[in-house]
């Protein structure tokens, strides 16, 4: 096991997932919990062919965003000195992320960042300052985009230091849309039929942790003219229990975290989506389906001056961005004509590798 692979959240096992399949024996995946529900995780590691973690860290999952960090170094630090392993892979912008970067720099272990060089400029989102230290921190950073790539040679990284891979969202995807008969299936089970529904995600501190917004956002989504079938994500349905919210996600159609095919095959039959998922903005543009982004501000552009998603606040509201999705009947039809911006679907193979010239001590030093 000569790679480690740092994970810890529900998007980043499905984005690694490929990557720790190409590499097979030579990955030893560390699980760090921070999403610790089975629905989050364990659900991902069987339903993605994932072996079970080689170590899975204690106690992290839950604790606040300083200690989940803090303990995830000491215990990863503690690992790496016994066990070294010739490469560390993370992946996205996660307190997960966080602790794996730091602690394989601080022990003087080659650092690949996967999904590289995302920014939103916004100081306020903790993803954004956990993405800029492990820039700081990787090696080599595997940009989705040219527009990623930018973000990081503006920060000074060196261009030898960059390789533009594409996201792996986009294979992953492919890779787990059902067939004719799971879709139909799928769709019986939840009771709908062609794409009269629309299906919403929110999980967002921004959108979740002000009662008001969140009354706001379940509101608007109770007033839509189509059936809302919305996965209520763990921390979601924490504050609506906290800020007695039920009788409105009840006149949704609530559901528990689903799985990905599941989650897939309603995404695409959806006539909308709605979220403020980073994963779902990606995968808009690989199922060619509109998507109303609610966030203040986003690090994934490519989807919305594609014309995929068109992003509002909650306090701006969702409805006329509905509205104006749900007037326009030949969007679809354009969409499926634009190519997604996050790659050719190739983009778990170029990462896999360039892990396996790390190890192989190929790069650096870099030839560009
Ligand atoms: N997802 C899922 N089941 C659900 C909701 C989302 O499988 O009920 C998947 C979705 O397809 C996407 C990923 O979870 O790939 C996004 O994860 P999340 O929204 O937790 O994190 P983010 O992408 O915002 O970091």
């Amino acid at each position: 096991h000569e790679v480690a692979v740092v994970l810890g959240t529900r998007p980043e096992i499905i984005k690694l997932a490929g990557v720790v399949r190409t590499l097979g024996e030579t990955a030893r995946v560390i699980f760090t919990a921070q999403h610790y529900q089975d629905d989050l995780s364990d659900v991902f590691f069987r339903s993605l062919g994932l072996p079970q973690p080689y170590l899975s860290l204690a106690g992290i999952g839950g604790a606040s965003r300083g200690m989940q960090i803090a303990q995830g170094v000491d215990q990863l630090v503690q690992h790496f000195e016994t066990q070294r392993p010739h490469l560390v892979i993370v992946q996205g912008d996660t307190n997960a992320t966080s602790a794996g970067a730091q602690a394989a720099n601080y022990c003087g272990i080659p650092l690949l960042h996967v999904e590289a060089g995302l920014r939103s400029y916004d100081r306020d989102m903790p993803e954004e300052i956990n993405r800029k230290v492990v820039s700081v921190m990787a090696d080599v950073h595997c940009a989705p985009t040219v527009c990623n790539a930018n973000n990081l040679l503006a920060e000074g990284i060196l261009p030898a230091q960059i390789r533009v891979t594409g996201n792996t969202i986009v294979e992953a995807t492919w890779d787990a849309i059902p067939n004719a008969e799971v879709s139909s299936a799928v769709m019986s089970t939840y009771g709908v039929d062609g794409d009269d529904f629309i299906l919403a995600t929110i999980h967002r501190p921004e959108n979740t942790d002000s009662a008001l917004r969140l009354a706001k956002i379940l509101r608007e989504l109770v007033a839509l003219p189509y059936p809302v079938i919305f996965p209520v994500h763990p921390r979601t349905a924490a504050r609506v229990r906290e800020f007695g919210l039920d009788h409105l996600i009840d006149r949704l159609r609530p559901v528990l975290p689903l799985d990905r095919t599941t989650f897939l095959t309603l995404a695409r039959s959806a006539r909308l989506l709605i979220s403020d998922s980073g994963g779902v903005l990606e995968e808009c543009t690989i199922l060619k389906k509109p998507l109303v982004v609610v966030r203040k501000s986003t690090e994934r552009p490519e989807a919305i001056s594609t014309g995929f998603a068109v992003r509002v606040t909650a306090d701006e509201g969702i409805l006329d961005q509905v509205s104006r999705i749900l007037a326009d009947p030949g969007l679809c039809e354009v969409l499926k004509r634009v190519p997604s911006p996050y790659g050719d679907g190739k983009a778990t193979e170029r990462i896999a590798g360039i892990a396996t010239a790390m190890v192989r001590g190929e790069m650096p030093p870099f030839t560009d």
